[in-house]
């Protein structure tokens, strides 16, 4: 696919490439296996020495499409779809941290992540240190230690809405030798591609705007492929030394700018097998062909319901990088100028139990634990996705006890604040 494309076309255009008498349409290549006439041409796809599919857990026609059209709109190399957003942050981390290594993440980010590093993969040996993102560049520094292999961060954080400085966090990743990966689930590649402010690796859950519909959980990790691990290969022996499942192959040798995703693919996905189904892939691609449509109105209502919340006598604060005056407004100006996304937070005068009262009087905004669909709906936080969390990791998280969370649907905005205004009304 022409790179120069844009965002929009890409998003229409990308991905399956039908040859004269194809399908228009992707196809849904609903099979585990594919057949091969010769032995020899089958032992060749194992060794790695040609590609092709041979059973679906590795790589798949209807997956592959799909990766290569979102690979094409964060403008990487190459992507992997994964079955959900935590097996793509899972293998993100995993392909270079094995046990005795450590790695630095920004606070901000989804409960699930947090979780994920901070327990699971201790237990795995492997060590994570929380940082305020806003942190100055020195202090970052002196977090690293010589063990660290890489620096994570989301571009928008869930749900704490912080919008990450990604020039600042590439900086300070690249002066220790690694590298970069950004969570772009809340942005998508229509509104910011971390890559070209310097990320190495994305990851989304497509299960949020790509899909868009919530039918589908799943998840993509897209490769950079400016990365070079050569030149830091005492960090990353699994890439740049021989890999012995595999004969011997190299990673950095054999498959150059796109080492990191081709293990990612053949070693991880081939062991954990976290693979995304084909039929749930070619759903996400259906989301794909609107994203750029549905962004600008996620962008345009929640600016607008963001204005509205502020002006409430009942609000205590809103939290939304659209709005003038919000911490992150300089920084969503810069890497987000067409917008930032559907979701805002906001926080009501009084308890924690007002909060969750106003959460009963909605109409057709639906409590849900989801986010980022085309359907408006709310989440208590404290009280759902981040119950594991203590008060003080809630706060480290960026969540306050009364956060509620909006996700702001493409209904008629003007419905969507009428909903809110009966509801705040009632409490
Ligand atoms: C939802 C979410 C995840 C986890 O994705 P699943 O598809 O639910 O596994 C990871 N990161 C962010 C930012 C998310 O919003």
């Amino acid at each position: 696919m022409n790179k120069k494309l844009s965002p929009a076309t890409i998003c229409v255009q990308g991905g399956w490439q039908p040859k004269n008498g194809d399908p228009r349409i992707l196809p849904i290549f609903q099979s585990t296996t594919f057949k091969y006439d010769t032995t020899e041409q089958m032992a060749r796809l194992f060794d790695l020495e040609e590609s092709g599919y041979f059973y679906t857990r590795l790589q798949n026609p209807t997956n592959d499409a799909v990766a290569s059209k979102i690979a094409a709109l964060e403008g990487g190399v190459g992507a992997m779809l994964t079955s959900s957003g935590q097996a793509a942050n899972f293998y993100a981390v995993f392909n270079i941290c094995e046990a005795g290594d450590h790695f630095i993440s920004s606070s901000a980010i989804y409960g699930g992540t947090f979780n994920l590093f901070g327990v699971t993969l201790r237990k795995l040996g492997i060590e994570c240190t929380f940082v305020d993102p806003d942190m100055s560049e020195e202090e970052l520094s002196k977090v690293f230690r010589p063990n660290t292999k890489l620096l994570f961060g989301e571009t928008i954080a869930n749900p704490g809405m912080n919008v990450l400085d990604i020039e600042k966090f590439a900086r300070v990743a690249h002066s220790h030798g690694v590298p970069l990966i950004v969570d772009n689930t809340f942005a998508t590649p229509v509104n910011c591609r971390p890559l070209e402010w310097g990320a190495d690796i994305v990851t989304h859950s497509t299960t949020k705007y790509m899909d868009g519909h919530a039918t589908s959980v799943g998840g993509v990790l897209v490769d950079g492929g400016k990365f070079d691990w050569n030149a830091h290969s005492d960090k990353f022996p699994g890439l740049t030394t021989p890999d012995a499942s595999y004969h011997g192959l190299t990673y950095t040798e054999n498959f150059g700018n796109a080492a990191y995703l081709t293990k990612a693919t053949a070693q991880l996905m081939r062991d954990f097998g976290s693979i995304q189904s084909p039929f749930n892939a070619f759903l996400v691609n259906l989301g794909l062909e609107t994203l750029h449509l549905r962004m600008q109105r996620h962008c345009e209502n929640a600016q607008k319901v963001a204005e509205y919340l502020q002006g409430h006598p009942k609000v205590a604060w809103v939290r939304y990088c659209g709005l003038k005056g919000d911490k992150y407004y300089e920084l969503g100006e810069k890497y987000l100028k067409n917008g930032s996304c559907g979701v805002l937070s906001f926080g009501v005068k009084g308890t924690r139990e007002d909060a969750a009262r106003l959460m009963d009087n909605f109409k057709f905004i639906a409590i849900v634990t989801h986010v980022a669909d085309v359907r408006t709906c709310v989440l208590h936080p404290a009280s759902h996705t981040h119950r594991q969390l203590s008060d003080e990791q809630l706060v480290e998280a960026g969540v306050a006890p009364d956060l509620i969370r909006l996700s702001v649907g493409i209904e008629d905005v003007d419905d969507i604040i009428a909903d809110l205004d009966q509801a705040l009304a009632a409490l």
